[in-house]
């Protein structure tokens, strides 16, 4: 790192979704604006419903747009931004 240069590093985001919570609306599957998101194919849930997952988490901005969307408040978003640092 050169003198006076800045670097911020990567922020890390957690997606966490309580699966028997989820109905399947698919609701933060249409508000995701990277794709994150989708329907499981594979399993149902407590309930019967087929639960939201996780399918690209390295395309997760943190925006929450999911988990503001959510009329079960299934998701939970975590942002985790490190301190910045600056090179004297
Ligand atoms: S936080 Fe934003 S980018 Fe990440 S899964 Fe939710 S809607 Fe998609
Ligand atoms: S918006 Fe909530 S209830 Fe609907 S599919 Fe997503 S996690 Fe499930």
């Amino acid at each position: 790192m050169e003198a006076g240069e800045e670097v911020a590093m990567l922020k890390a985001v957690t997606i966490s979704i309580d699966r028997d919570r989820c109905k399947g609306c698919e609701l933060c599957v249409s508000f995701c604006p990277t794709g994150v998101l989708a329907l499981s194919d594979r399993d149902f849930n407590a309930s019967g419903y087929r639960p939201a997952v996780v399918l690209r988490p390295d395309a997760c901005t943190g925006c929450a747009h999911c988990a503001r969307m959510c009329p079960e408040a299934a998701i939970s978003i975590a942002v985790l931004r490190p301190a910045t640092a600056m090179a004297r």
